[in-house]
C-alpha cells in the first residue's frame, strides 16, 4: 500500500482540547475550513517569502535580523506584520513613519494565499500528498521569482538551483507529480525521476539554444543565466512539456502585456523622438512571464497542452 493513500486522511484530522472539552475535527468533511486553512498557511508563507525576495538579492540571512521598517530602521511588532491584512489595516503606509509600503508585499501575500488555497481544494477533491507538496512549493517559488526578477532584474540561485533540487526530491519520493502510476515502488520512483531530469535537461537545454541564436541574431545578449536555470526548475516540477510550455507561452505573455506598453511608447515618440529607442533598447526581465506560463501549466492548463504534444508519436523510434 502507499503511504500517500494513507496520510491524508491522518494530516486532515485534528484532535484539540478546547477549554477542557476535547474536540475532533475532521478537516476532510468541511472543504471550506480545509481551503481556509490553505489560505492563511500560503499567506504567511508569503510573508516570508517577501523577506527572501527581498534579502536574497543582496546576500542577506532571510532568518535575522529581525523585521524593520525600511525607512526608519524601527523594529515591525507582529502585530503589524500579519499577512495580507496587515497592509490593508495600515493602507500600504507603515504606521512609524507613514512611508508606502509596496504594493507587491500584498501582492506575494495574496497570490500565495490563492494559490495555497486553490492546492488545498484540489487536495481535497483527489487526495494526493505529492502533488499538494509540488503545487505549494512550486507556486511559491515561482511567485517568488516573479517578484523579485521585477524588481531587480535577478533569479538568485536559491530558487532556480534549489527549487530545481526541491522539484527532484519531491518526484522522487511521490512518483504522482509526473503523472506515473505503476505497481511496483521502485520503477515507479526511477521513471519519475527521469521524467523529471529530462524537464531539467530540456527546458535548460531548449532556452540555452534559443539565447544563443537569438544573441547572434540581434549581436547582444538576448536571455540571461538566471532565465536557463529558472527554465530547469520549471521542467523539475512541469516535466519536459510544460517547459517547452513554458518558453513558448512566456514569449506569447510577455508579448501580449508588453504590446500595449510599446504602443503607447510609440504614441509618446511622436512627440518626443528619444522615447522609442530608449523603449527598444530597455532591458526586460523574462523570469516573471516564463514563472506565470508555468504556473499556468501546473495549474490546469496541462489537460489543455500536453494534447498538443500527441504528433511526436507519429516520429519513428
Ligand atoms: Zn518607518
Amino acid at each position: 500500500m502507499f503511504p500517500r493513500m494513507l496520510w491524508p486522511r491522518q494530516l486532515i484530522h485534528l484532535r484539540t482540547d478546547f477549554f477542557g472539552l476535547e474536540m475532533e475535527i475532521n478537516l476532510s468533511s468541511h472543504p471550506l475550513l480545509f481551503t481556509l486553512l490553505g489560505f492563511l498557511l500560503g499567506a504567511c508563507l508569503g510573508s516570508f517569502l517577501n523577506v527572501v525576495v527581498t534579502r536574497a538579492p543582496k546576500g542577506i540571512s532571510v532568518i535575522r535580523p529581525a523585521s524593520r521598517c525600511p525607512h526608519c530602521s524601527v523594529l515591525i511588532p507582529w502585530t503589524l506584520n500579519f499577512p495580507v491584512f496587515g497592509w490593508i489595516f495600515l493602507r500600504g503606509r507603515t504606521k512609524c513613519c507613514a512611508n508606502k509600503i509596496p504594493l507587491r508585499y500584498l501582492g506575494v501575500e495574496l497570490f500565495t494565499g490563492l494559490a495555497f488555497g486553490w492546492s488545498f481544494h484540489c487536495f481535497h477533491v483527489q487526495p494526493d500528498l505529492g502533488m499538494l507538496l509540488a503545487s505549494c512549493a512550486f507556486a511559491w517559488l515561482m511567485i517568488g521569482v516573479v517578484a523579485v526578477d521585477a524588481e531587480t532584474m535577478l533569479i538568485p540561485d536559491r530558487f532556480s538551483i534549489g527549487g530545481t533540487f526541491v522539484g527532484l526530491g519531491l518526484c522522487l519520493y511521490f512518483p504522482s507529480i509526473q503523472g506515473v502510476v505503476f505497481h511496483s515502488f521502485g520503477a515507479e520512483r526511477m521513471l519519475s525521476a527521469i521524467q523529471c531530469l529530462l524537464g531539467i535537461l530540456v527546458g535548460s537545454g531548449l532556452l540555452y539554444w534559443i539565447g544563443a541564436l537569438a544573441s547572434r541574431v540581434f549581436g547582444r545578449e538576448a536571455l540571461g543565466e538566471g532565465d536557463i536555470k529558472l527554465l530547469g526548475c520549471v521542467g523539475a516540477f512541469c516535466g519536459w512539456k510544460g517547459a517547452v510550455f513554458s518558453i513558448f507561452g512566456g514569449s506569447l505573455l510577455g508579448c501580449l502585456l508588453l504590446l500595449p506598453c510599446l504602443l503607447a511608447q510609440h504614441l509618446k515618440s511622436k512627440k518626443n523622438s528619444s522615447a522609442e529607442d530608449k523603449f527598444l533598447g530597455m532591458e526586460i526581465p523574462f523570469g516573471p512571464y516564463l514563472s506565470l506560463a508555468g504556473i499556468g501549466y501546473f495549474f490546469g492548463l496541462r489537460e489543455w497542452v500536453d494534447p498538443w504534444f500527441k504528433w511526436l508519436e507519429y516520429f519513428p523510434g
